[in-house]
Parts: structure tokens; C-alpha cells; sequence
């Protein structure tokens, strides 16, 4: 590998780029700067974000303007105004130690007055968008004459957003002997076109993918039916307690009715389209950048200029139609290092394009099932716990209050003070999905073990819904399979608990509860017999079931679900309350 000086790179140069901190040259930067220096006419480089292009073209560009020439040189197009920034930035910090270069980004949603006025001023390099440079051109208050380097910055995308025609027109007023030099992650038939027009023997290089990112993304899908979309975006979001993530929507449209249920429902969220004012999509980007927000919901051309590298998860609210633009989404994660998480929420008939996908990654997709209420609850419990372990604890600032604090609450037990942090933080959620009804696979796609387990589940409801034979009554109890419960050990804990022998009936056992029946004038006396008692820390609830068979349970199953499934196959008699 060269150094930067073996490059050619001049000194004032180098020392701005170490103090960047760039120690040794990038791959793109080791191809593309000597070729430039060397007056090479035209590159097409096969390059995508992240590989370090900017300093392989912005580096040599510096270095080959002429300062006293107070006339545009080179021009370099990029589809948007957030790009347009980013490279005049780095191309000011790569020539903080040249002496009077004027770079100037021209971009639409600003005062064109002010950047008519910086043109007359004199720049020597000019980063624009299109579509604001043939304004200026129109208004004839910038020439391109003296332009004798062209670079196009995500040519790709540039024709994505159809400045196709904006480009022929631009490149029609630079000089015939200019060198040009193409960056695209992509190469279309389009961009081919552009070459052959305006390139004359191109030197090509590709620079390999930024692999870093897509080797360190997994990607996820789940499957569901159109109308349980919404709510297993919330389910995800909620799984994953530190999300970060980008929330891609097909149309501006949706992304800001995903938004306003998000925000409504609680959620750090914001939206970012194109029918938001530059402003107001600023305001959003940078809230988003600070962490502000948790979840970004964006159309694909809006979060173009976005570039945050810690994102922990990208969200494909259905697969793009195009299956390059799942790359470009899921690009986003994963990267400096960091692993990342591309989920796809997706109905039946998008199965086809996960196939496609997956070719084209050269990576497989996990099928995952839309996690269940409990399992919600229980993670973001643990991450909760997880932090009050880990909480910074400021001694000094705390210390005048705890005094009080203890007084006050020195009448209850350890436990009970955990128990009370964890419900003031958790009943809600836990509220929550104790009501909401599990999502479920779309039938035909659903795997024969999540049949069978569907099977159960109906038997279980039918089991639920029986009722009691003449001279019984059926009793609810809030232990199930789940808690090792069989006939035996249920018959024996009952007989233990309730004075005197009594007969036990029919007993049907589910998953996470079960029903007893008993002779009606017993029912009373044992429902009695359980009140305050607790299994593992798990408040027993026993009671008359009759009532609710008849809705199957539901109740009944409400109930439970707002209890935390308790592991423990041993029964023990608790304290009373
Ligand atoms: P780019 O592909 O131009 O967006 O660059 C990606 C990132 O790599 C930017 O944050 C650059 O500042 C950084 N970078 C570019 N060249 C180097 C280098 N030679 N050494 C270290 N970092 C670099």
C-alpha cells in the first residue's frame, strides 16, 4: 500500500488530511488520486458511499486549481442538497492549509441571492444539485467556461430522481476537452448512455462494496396480513428496547400516516418526505442525528442525504419494487463496524421478491415470527433491570434527598419496592398486551409446526369453552402446561390446599391455564382456599369459570397473560396478602 505522498499528494494537503485523521490512503483513493494528477481525461468508478471517494476525487481537484484564476474549474454534481453540503465541507477541511480556494455548494431551498452573490465574488469549485444550477444558469450569473473537471457524485441516483435531462443540459455548457469523472454504486443502462455521450476511453474501477456493512447485516422478515401491518411494526419496535432504526415506506403518503399513529402511540418518531418544506425536513434530520428521535419513518429519497452510522435496525414497511433500492436501505445499517438489522415486514405475496433478494446479496433471509406479547414485556423488562443495574448513581446530588426518601418508604420490604418500580414502569405496556390479540401468519404460509401449534391452540379454546357436567363447577386456575402442571401434581396441589377431601372432576389443561371441575358445593370453599396464595412469586388466581366458558375463556386468559410465565415446575404455598 502507498502513502499519501507516494500518491503525489502535496504537503499542505497531507498535514489537513492527518489532522482528519486519514493515516494511509483507500483503496478508491490509491486508484483514483494518481490518475487524476495525471491528468487522466475520464473515470468511471464503480463506488459506493463509504469507500472514501470524496477525498479520491476532492483531494486531487484541490490540488489542480489554479487560485489565481477566480473562475469556476471544476464542478461537481450530486443529487442532493445534504450530499452538496457534505462534499463542499470535506473539500473545505482537505484544503484548510490552501490559501484562499473558494468552494461553493449551490443547492435549491436557499437564498439563491446570497449564492448569485458568493458566484460574483469568484469560486474556484463548484458542488451543486441540478436542478439549482440551471437556475443559475438560466439567470446567466455563472459561467462554466474555465470548468475543466466534471465529477458526477452518485450518478445512480442523480437519474433516480430525473435529473437526466438537467445533466445533458449542464454538460452541454462545460467544455468539450474537460475530463470527467462518474462515481455510481450502480451502473444502469442509463449511466452507460451518459458515458458514451460524454467520456471518451474511460478508465473503469470498481471498488469493491462497502462490505463492511453488508457483511456485519442480517436480514429478518416476518410475514403478515395487510391489516396487522401497523401493529407489527409496534410489536418489532418494541422488542428491540434501544432501537435506532429507519422505517422505509413505499410513498409519502403512508410514511406520514405511519408517522402521526407512531407519535400518537407514543413513539419517538418523526416523519421525513418530500411534501415537508427544507426546513422542517432539517429540524427532523437533525433530531434524528442527535438521538432525539428513535424511530425515523422516510420515503427512499428523503433519507438520501441522511448519513448516521449507528443505526441498529432498518424496517422495509414492504419491500421496494426495485430490488437495488433494498440494498441502498439496508446499507444503512451495519456500518463503522457495528452490526445491524435489515427487517422486512411483508404480506404473502411479497414472498417471491425476498427469493430475488436474497440472489442478489448472495445472503439468506431468517423467517422470524412477529414476538408475542410475553415475549415483548419480557425483554423490555430485562432491559430495564439491565439499565437500573447499570444506572450512574450521582451520590453528591441524591444525598440531601435520601433521608426523606428511606422514611418514607422504609415500611416496605426490598421486594416490594422492586415490584413497585417495575409496575410503575411496566403496567402499561404490560396492560397493553395483555388485551392486544397475537398476530398471526397468514394461513398458507404457515409451517406445519406452527399448524400443529395453532391445532393446540383451537383445542385449547374448545377445552376453554366446555362446560361443567350436571352437579359440577368448573374452576379457572392460572397454571398451565407452561408451569409443569399435570392431572396428578394439580389433583395433589388442590387436595393439599383445600380442607378436607374433596372430588375432583374433569380437568382440562392448557398451555398457561387449566380448569378443574368440583361438586358445586364445594366450588365456593376452594376458590376460598387459594385467595393470597402465590406459586413462585406468581399471585395464584382461582376462580368460578362457569361465567366465562361460554366466551372461551377470554377472561380468564386476559388475566393471566398479565402475569409473567413462572418457570418453576415446583409448587410452594406463598405468603398471604
Ligand atoms: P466517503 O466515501 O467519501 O463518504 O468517505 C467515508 C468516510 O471515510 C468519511 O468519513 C471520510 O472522512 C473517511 N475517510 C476517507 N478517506 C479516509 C482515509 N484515507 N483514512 C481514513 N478515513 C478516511
Amino acid at each position: 500500500m502507498k502513502t499519501f505522498e507516494e500518491l503525489g499528494i502535496a504537503p499542505q494537503i497531507i498535514k489537513a488530511i492527518n489532522e482528519m485523521g486519514f493515516e494511509q490512503p483507500m483503496p478508491v483513493q490509491e486508484e483514483v488520486i494518481p490518475l487524476l494528477l495525471a491528468e487522466t481525461r475520464d473515470i468511471i468508478a464503480l463506488a459506493q458511499t463509504g469507500t472514501g471517494k470524496t477525498a479520491a476525487f476532492g483531494i486531487p481537484i484541490i490540488q489542480k486549481t489554479s487560485i489565481s484564476l477566480h473562475a469556476p474549474q471544476t464542478l461537481i454534481l450530486c443529487p442532493t442538497r445534504e450530499l452538496c453540503l457534505q462534499i463542499a465541507d470535506d473539500l473545505s477541511e482537505y484544503s484548510k492549509f490552501v490559501d484562499d480556494i473558494k468552494i461553493l455548494p449551490v443547492y435549491g431551498g436557499s437564498s439563491i441571492e446570497s449564492q448569485i452573490r458568493a458566484l460574483k465574488r469568484g469560486v474556484h469549485i463548484i458542488v451543486a444539485t441540478p436542478g439549482r444550477l440551471i437556475d443559475l444558469l438560466n439567470r446567466k450569473t455563472v459561467s462554466l467556461e474555465n470548468v475543466h473537471t466534471v465529477v458526477l457524485d452518485e450518478a445512480d441516483e442523480m437519474l433516480n430522481m430525473g435529473f437526466t435531462e438537467s445533466i445533458d443540459e449542464i454538460l452541454g455548457q462545460v467544455p468539450n476537452d474537460r475530463s470527467m469523472l462518474l462515481f455510481s454504486a450502480t451502473m444502469p443502462q442509463e449511466i452507460a448512455r451518459i458515458t458514451r455521450k460524454y467520456m471518451n476511453s474511460p478508465v473503469e474501477i470498481t471498488i469493491g462494496r462497502k462490505n463492511e456493512g453488508a457483511l456485519n447485516v442480517k436480514h429478518i422478515y416476518y410475514v403478515v396480513q395487510a391489516k396487522d401491518k401497523y401493529l407489527a411494526l409496534k410489536r418489532i419496535a418494541d422488542y428491540y428496547p434501544n432501537i435506532y432504526a429507519i422505517i422505509f415506506c413505499r410513498t409519502r403518503k403512508e410514511t406520514q400516516e405511519i408517522a402521526d399513529k407512531l407519535i400518537q402511540d407514543g413513539y419517538d418518531a418523526d416523519s421525513l418526505h418530500g411534501d415537508l418544506s427544507q426546513v422542517q425536513r432539517d429540524f427532523v434530520m437533525n433530531k434524528y442525528r442527535n438521538r432525539n428521535l428513535q424511530l425515523l419513518v422516510a420515503t427512499d429519497v428523503a433519507a438520501r442525504g441522511l448519513d448516521v452510522d449507528d443505526i441498529t435496525h432498518v424496517i422495509n414497511y414492504g419491500l421496494p419494487d426495485d430490488t437495488e433500492v433494498y440494498t441502498h436501505r439496508s446499507g444503512r445499517t451495519g456500518r463503522a463496524g457495528k452490526t445491524g438489522t435489515s427487517i422486512s415486514i411483508i404480506h404473502v405475496k411479497e414472498k417471491g421478491k425476498i427469493g430475488q433478494i436474497e440472489k442478489m446479496i448472495n445472503k439468506k433471509f431468517e423467517k422470524r415470527q412477529i414476538p408475542s406479547g410475553d415475549a415483548i414485556c419480557e425483554k423490555q423488562l430485562f432491559n430495564f433491570v439491565d439499565k437500573v443495574e447499570k444506572v450512574k448513581v450521582n451520590e453528591e446530588e441524591i444525598a440531601r434527598l435520601l433521608p426523606a426518601i428511606f422514611r418514607k418508604l422504609e415500611w416496605l420490604e426490598k421486594e416490594d419496592i422492586v415490584k413497585r418500580v417495575v409496575s410503575l414502569e411496566f403496567n402499561r405496556l404490560i396492560e397493553y398486551y395483555q388485551k392486544a390479540k397475537e398476530i398471526e401468519e397468514p394461513s398458507d404460509f404457515s409451517s406445519k409446526r406452527d399448524r400443529k401449534e395453532k391445532y393446540e391452540k383451537r383445542s385449547d379454546r374448545d377445552k376453554s369453552s366446555r362446560r361443567a357436567e350436571r352437579g359440577y363447577t368448573r374452576i379457572f386456575i392460572n397454571l398451565g402446561k407452561t408451569d409443569g402442571t399435570n392431572p396428578g401434581n394439580l389433583m395433589g396441589f388442590i387436595n393439599d390446599h383445600v380442607p378436607g377431601k374433596v372430588h375432583i372432576g374433569r380437568i382440562d389443561l392448557m398451555q398457561n391455564f387449566s380448569f378443574f371441575e368440583v361438586p358445586e358445593e364445594n366450588a365456593r370453599q376452594v376458590v376460598k382456599a387459594f385467595k393470597g396464595l402465590y406459586v413462585d412469586d406468581r399471585r395464584l388466581v382461582v376462580e368460578i369459570a362457569q361465567d366465562t366458558a361460554a366466551s372461551g375463556g377470554g377472561k380468564n386468559e386476559g388475566s393471566w397473560q398479565k402475569r409473567s410465565k413462572g418457570n418453576g415446575k415446583s409448587y410452594r404455598k406463598g405468603q398471604k396478602k
